[in-house]
């Protein structure tokens, strides 16, 4: 069943709907342990058992979207009377809070999936380590790109890091240090 619908993870094919709810849950869960679907798991894919938060955590990990340390920089950012827009797919990268008058981006990155230099989130995990450390590699690489593509749009970027999103005095005066520096 698994290598059936794996086949057909790009196209959301009738497979995945031949299968029972119960099912579904544990190949979600499959997929998402093992990693090679993240991307491709839609929203009718996942288990009707979950509740509407734990639905709505479980997007935001696969989609990358949503999830608590960027949830921390937005309502820090609102209450700080900043601003913004989510996410703008015109942007390289797709930054997570677009100020847009004022040119500039916020990213929070995950310290796994972006690798976070000497971080303790960043550990490599132990096993197919042949798979994950290209994959992450790769994604590393590719904010570079971003950044450096930004930063030629003459839009200035700010990451913000999952870790660093826990000490909130020190992540306001940094948001608010970014955004009203006019120098930059
Ligand atoms: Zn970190």
């Amino acid at each position: 069943m698994i290598t059936q619908t794996s086949q057909k993870k790009s196209g959301r094919g009738s497979t995945w709907w031949n299968i029972t709810a119960g099912m579904r849950k544990s190949l979600v869960q499959t997929q998402f342990a093992q990693g090679w679907s993240w991307t491709g798991i839609g929203q009718n894919g996942m288990a009707d058992t979950l509740t509407k938060e734990q639905r709505s955590e479980r997007m935001g990990l696969i989609r990358g979207r949503d999830t608590k340390p960027e949830l921390v920089v937005r309502r820090l950012a609102h209450r700080l009377g900043y601003r913004y827009r989510l996410c703008c797919s015109d942007l390289p990268g797709k930054p997570d809070l677009v100020f847009r008058s004022r040119r500039k981006v916020i990213f929070v990155h995950g310290c796994f999936w972006h690798l976070h230099n000497g971080c303790p989130n960043n550990r490599m995990p132990k096993s197919r380590v042949d798979f994950w450390k290209p994959k992450l590699e790769s994604n590393k690489k590719r904010d570079t790109r971003n950044k450096i593509k930004l930063s030629r749009m003459r839009w200035t970027y700010l990451v913000i890091w999952e870790c660093e999103t826990k000490d909130i005095e020190t992540l306001k005066a940094r948001i608010a240090g970014f955004l009203d520096d006019e120098s930059n």
